[in-house]
């Protein structure tokens, strides 16, 4: 035992944090835990759980129009935003009810305080007003979104933070970016009736993503009413007697009730000491760590969005168990951060595992690109036209499936499942060869029988 008073200090009480803590804890190890503001972290409190929660209610509308087309008739639906938020905030506090009661049953002292490194052993406890001292020490405090500190008015914008709070649906919203927070925000409240403006630096939203899928949802969120305006930027943003206008880039004005800002989050470090310890932090202030999450001070390490590798839950998650797992319980677990799938709860809604088109064709000399696009059997009585998306591609050469994508209903779980024989390095052939489920989109990927492209480099 440390002469310390604890052999672990866990610096955030998010998904990396909790995790990393429970563990460790479980392994015999003396652990506390500060969290300055709900245990949880961002994706229980102000992240991916909430936002789930907004897209589901959202999603209704689709409801609602399906059912007319299925016979039912319903009265004019009303939708009541105090009550979505209530009952949201109802769930989100059982939830951070539950994180809390995980850690103290598992044993880990908690202190609802912001933490401070003093030095490579100490921590101050600035709510507590104390210090404490712990053999390693991990930093697991996630990141905090961006906005442009130098646009004019940008006291005026608000963060997707707030928008989970605000008292009453806006009228018109604008939102500034075109990556995953940009988009869902953009659908969800397109979804709640909101006239949404999505206004997008580049060529494309969603850049990083599969060329033919970033077109596909930005063609399906303008035909259901986002108004999407692409290589602009907001130059200044003002105050007005009815509500707010935003100035763009070509002199455009835009009248909005909020303007929401969701360019893309940074680490969450400032005022954390980690200059004073000399700890290598990376271009926007990330803490750089190895394979086994080991920052350049040998007893400090960082897991989840802070070390900005993956940027996503279940990575923080697995990085903070495998932290545990190595410093506390005798393992040798090194996190891969290949296939790691994703999903966009736009809607559509977008699943992908592997490769997209572009980048494989950058590795692969040969890929072959199967497609299909279709409307869902659900909506074949009603007036939708939307279609589904599901593309494969292929590795020519030795026949292995590198990339998957799917656009339409429940994408993201064909994608958590995709993962699996993926990571496997399963070949189309197997695919080929398994049975289909009738009828289902998903039988799509074992039902396309030729390419719809075949790409050789250099021909
Ligand atoms: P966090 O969960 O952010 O936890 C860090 C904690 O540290 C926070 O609670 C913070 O208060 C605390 N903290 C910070 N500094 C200090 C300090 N000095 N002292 C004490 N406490 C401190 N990911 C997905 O996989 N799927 C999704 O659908 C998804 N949706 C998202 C939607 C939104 C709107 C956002 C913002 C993110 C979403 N994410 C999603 C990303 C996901 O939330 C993060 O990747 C994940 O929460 C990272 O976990 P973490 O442990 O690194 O940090
Ligand atoms: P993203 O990195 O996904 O997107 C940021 C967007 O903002 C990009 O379109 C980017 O453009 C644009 N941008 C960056 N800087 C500026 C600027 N100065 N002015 C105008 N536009 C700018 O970040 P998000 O904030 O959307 O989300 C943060 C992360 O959280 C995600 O990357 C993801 O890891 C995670 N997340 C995951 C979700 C999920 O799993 N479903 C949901 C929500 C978040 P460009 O592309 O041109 O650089």
């Amino acid at each position: 035992m440390s002469g310390y008073d604890y052999d672990l200090f866990v610096i955030g009480g998010g998904s990396g944090g909790v995790r990393a803590a429970r563990i460790a804890s479980g392994h015999g190890a003396r652990v506390g835990l500060a969290e300055e503001y709900r245990f949880g972290g961002t994706c229980v409190i102000r992240g991916c759980v909430p936002k789930k929660l907004l897209v589901y209610a959202s999603r209704f509308t689709d409801e609602f129009e399906a059912a007319a087309s299925f016979g039912w008739s319903l009265e004019t639906p009303r939708f009541d935003w105090p009550t979505l938020i209530a009952n949201k905030d109802r769930e989100i506090a059982r939830l951070e009810g539950l994180y809390g009661n995980t850690l103290e049953n598992a044993g880990v002292e908690l202190h609802r305080s912001r933490a401070v490194l003093r030095d490579a052993h100490t921590i101050e406890l600035v709510a507590e007003q104390r210090t404490v001292t712990a053999d390693r020490i991990l930093i697991a405090t996630g990141g905090k979104p961006n906005v442009d500190p130098d646009l004019p008015g940008v006291e005026h914008v608000i963060t997707s933070n707030e928008l989970f709070d605000l008292p009453q649906l806006p009228q018109r919203v604008a939102i500034a970016g075109g990556g995953y927070i940009a988009c869902e925000f953009a659908c969800l409240l397109n979804g709640l009736g909101v006239e949404t403006t999505l206004i997008y630096r580049g060529e494309e939203i969603l850049r990083g993503f599969d060329g033919e899928v970033r077109r596909h949802v930005r063609e399906a969120m303008e035909a259901r009413g986002v108004k999407v305006v692409l290589g602009q930027v907001f130059t200044r943003i003002d105050r007005t007697p009815d509500g707010l206008e935003g100035e763009l880039g070509d002199g455009r004005v835009l009248a909005a009730d909020q303007i929401l800002f969701a360019i893309g989050r940074s680490p969450n470090v400032s005022g954390l000491g980690l200059e004073r310890l000399g700890i290598e932090m990376g271009w926007n202030g990330h803490v750089v760590v190895d394979e086994y999450s080991r920052s350049s001070v040998p007893n400090i390490f960082a897991v989840g969005d802070v070390t900005d590798r993956v940027n996503l839950t279940p990575v923080a998650i697995r990085e903070g168990h495998a932290f545990a797992d190595c410093e506390f319980g005798g393992k040798d677990v090194r996190v891969s951060h290949d296939w790691v799938a994703t999903g966009v709860f736009t809607t559509p809604e977008i699943g992908t595992v592997g490769l997209s088109e572009e980048m494989a064709r950058e590795r692969h000399r040969v890929v072959e690109v199967y497609r299909s696009s279709f409307r869902p059997m659900k909506a074949t009585l009603g007036r939708s036209t939307e279609r589904m998306l599901i593309k494969l591609l292929v590795d020519g050469e030795s026949d292995c499936v590198v990339g998957a994508h799917v656009v339409g209903p429940d994408a993201a779980e064909f994608a958590q499942l995709l993962a699996v024989p993926m990571r496997l390095g399963i070949t189309k052939a197997e695919l080929d060869a398994t049975m289909a489920v009738h009828p289902t989109a998903a039988e799509e990927f074992v039902t396309m029988s030729r390419p719809a492209a075949r790409h050789v480099r250099g021909e």
